[in-house]
């Protein structure tokens, strides 16, 4: 293994896509990879599985290809042709009992036009949201919690209503907690420079109509300039194309080979321990969650191993239910969310075989949907029973939707610490964090901890480290990497 390969050796710990799109970058410029992945699959939250026969992803489930990185890496490995849009993109919002059109125009949920919010917000939300331009400039500093700020400009009942189960979808979060900073980075810089966070938005949103459709990943490619994308086959294909990818180029990859150990050795390089396992590694990326790069680091950088340790994660269930077609009332676009206010279990529902072809061609008499259970402090939901999690999703979804045929099958699958939370401070935090681990030689960090949970930023922060290293092992070794 590794033997026609001659650069440095890098061991990344964690075979999720974080440690995937690293373990790839540096096995393609030519270095010797091992990865090791304590568990016994390799893709961490992305799970490709079945339901009564049928395809469909159990985890992650789109890509944004507003951002290159994932799709790239996916057409890299060999899916290209399997990126497929999603056959719909609207959605709703299930609010006061109702099904409401998602609306348009807003950036996270904040509204560039007070009207833009007319069908889902009372009267009085809908004018609250007006008073923004009458009210000195908030002050922002450094990092703000999303909803405060939004609260203190546009009322609450747009935060609760909207930014909330928006933010919800992709954190699992508490929205009055979420760094607006880390979590929605473009609105943050703007909402600096304008007085108002309707001009905030507004400028936000021209900046985003003047950058598309060039940077929409899926433009060029017939895939109809798609804010999302999906892999035929599941989201959850693209680890093992990752890792065949890997194998090709000269990786090895192991599984069932939990990092328990980073011993130093001399002045740069270091010892893994796997078990009874003890690996010499040029380069190490902890491409972990928080807490085992935490444990891992302890020793060598106390101060980073505490930050990473305080990160929280939240836990979440996913409901997989699959129904036979003639049980199936009309439903619209691909799916739903719901304000955590209204006080109901469910805090998403995704129509799959309506969102995505391949779902709907891999079991045509068979309708599958997708509830999710479960935000931040909110543990107990997802450690209910799984029969009991299918009935909450069934009540909910025959409140919201009417539907009332009994599914011919159900999966329930739970992430139990899914989502790191991103709190007022995460960026700088994160930043203390890698500046400690960048003063230790050949060491760096990737994953979903850092700077930003989406696949994207996910893959961005693995090629960040492995191109850190690739520079490295060439500046000390210029005869390295010379396959770049
Ligand atoms: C239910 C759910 C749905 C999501 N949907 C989407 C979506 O549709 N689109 C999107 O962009 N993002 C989505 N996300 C977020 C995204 O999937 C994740 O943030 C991302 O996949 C995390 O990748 P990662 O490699 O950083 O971490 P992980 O996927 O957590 O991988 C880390 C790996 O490290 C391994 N590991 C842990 N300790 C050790 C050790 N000591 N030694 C070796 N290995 C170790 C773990 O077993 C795991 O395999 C979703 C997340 C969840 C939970």
């Amino acid at each position: 293994m590794n033997a026609d390969t001659t650069g440095p050796h890098v061991v990344v710990a964690g075979g999720g896509i974080a440690g995937l799109a690293a373990a790839h970058r540096l096995a393609v410029a030519g270095h010797r990879v091992t990865l090791l992945e304590a568990g016994t699959r390799l893709g961490g939250k992305l799970l490709a599985g079945e339901i009564a026969g049928a395809p469909v992803d159990l985890g992650a489930e789109s890509l944004l290809a507003r951002r290159p990185e994932a799709v790239a890496l996916a057409r890299a490995v060999g899916l290209g042709d399997r990126l497929q849009a999603p056959a719909t993109t609207t959605a709703s919002v299930w609010s006061r009992g109702e099904l409401v059109p998602m609306p348009k125009g807003h950036v996270m949920g904040v509204p560039g036009d007070a009207h833009a919010v007319d069908g889902l917000l009372s009267a009085e939300g809908v004018r609250r949201i007006g008073l923004d331009g009458d009210l000195p400039p908030t002050e922002i500093g450094e990092d703000i919690a999303i909803g405060a700020y939004v609260a203190a400009r546009m009322g609450h009942e747009v935060v609760d209503r909207l930014v909330e189960p928006l933010l919800g979808g992709v954190y699992a979060g508490d929205a009055y907690r979420i760094s607006m900073k880390a979590a929605v980075p473009a609105l943050f810089e703007a909402a600096r420079v304008h007085p108002t966070l309707t001009a905030a938005v507004r400028a936000v949103q021209r900046a985003g109509a003047a950058a598309a459709p060039a940077d929409v990943a899926g433009a060029a490619t017939g895939l109809g300039g798609s804010v999302f994308l999906g892999v035929e086959g599941g989201v959850g294909t693209l680890p093992r194309a990752v890792a065949e990818a890997i194998r090709a180029a000269g990786g090895e990859i192991l599984t069932d080979a939990p990092v328990t150990g980073l011993r130093r050795t001399g002045a740069t390089g270091w010892q893994v321990v796997s078990r009874d396992r003890v690996l010499t590694a040029d380069a190490v990326v902890l491409a972990t969650p928080a807490g085992p790069a935490a444990a891992l680091l302890t020793e060598h950088a106390p101060a980073a191993s505490a930050e990473l340790g305080s990160i929280a994660y939240a836990s979440m269930a996913l409901v997989t239910l699959a129904f036979r077609r003639s049980d199936m009332p009309v439903l619209a676009g691909s799916g739903f969310l719901v304000p955590p206010v209204d006080g109901h279990t469910i805090k998403a529902s995704t129509f799959s075989s309506q969102k995505w072809r391949w779902v709907a061609d891999g079991a045509s008499d068979l309708f599958v949907l997708r509830t999710s259970v479960g935000r931040h402090g909110e543990e107990d939901q997802v450690h209910r029973e799984d029969a009991d999690l299918v009935d909450a999703s069934l009540k909910d979804l025959a409140a919201a939707t009417g539907l009332a045929g009994r599914p011919v099958a159900t999966t329930v699958t739970r992430w139990i610490g899914g989502l790191p939370q991103y709190p007022v401070g995460h960026l700088a935090r994160v930043a203390r964090v890698r500046e400690a681990v960048a003063a230790l030689p050949g060491l760096r960090v990737a994953g979903a901890a850092y700077d930003g949970v989406g696949i994207p930023a996910c893959i961005a922060s693995a090629h960040r480290a492995a191109d850190e290293i690739i520079a490295t092992s060439k500046r000390t070794d210029p005869g390295a990497g010379h396959s770049l």
